[in-house]
């Protein structure tokens, strides 16, 4: 199973946080992270196995929604920051929608993204 992280920039430390409390559920279902740019560095240097994509503003959203749309992509945790202003809010809002199109699970917070998890180590 292959899950997309991404987290703006005021949500990178919780991203992070987000995946350190829930290692052993991305390891023992051995879950393929996916990433934008610098939230994949970032979830390096804490020690996970991250393949990155461009940086958001980059286009690093767009690769994401283009492997969601190619069926790579199973989940996705996109932890938005409602406070920020984004230069690329056009690709955020298709990545948000080709999820939908798509049928594919998408948490835009660590509380949503937690359920997500849960039901992932029960399935
Ligand atoms: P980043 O991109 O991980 O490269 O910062 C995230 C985003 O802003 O969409």
């Amino acid at each position: 199973m292959e899950i997309a992280v991404i987290a703006h920039d005021g949500k990178k430390a919780e991203m992070v946080q987000f995946l350190m409390e829930h290692k052993s559920i991305l390891i023992n279902k051995k879950i393929t992270l996916v990433s934008t740019g610098t939230t994949g560095t970032k979830a390096e240097k804490a020690g996970f196995i991250v393949e990155k994509v461009l940086s958001g503003p980059l286009g690093g959203d767009a690769q994401i929604a283009a492997r969601i749309v190619e069926g790579k992509t199973n989940m996705v945790f996109f932890f938005r920051d409602p406070l920020g202003v984004h230069p690329h809010e056009p690709d955020i809002f298709m990545l948000l929608r080709l999820c939908d199109v798509h049928d594919v699970p998408l948490a835009t917070n660590p509380a949503t993204a937690e359920l997500l998890l849960k039901a992932v180590a029960f399935s």
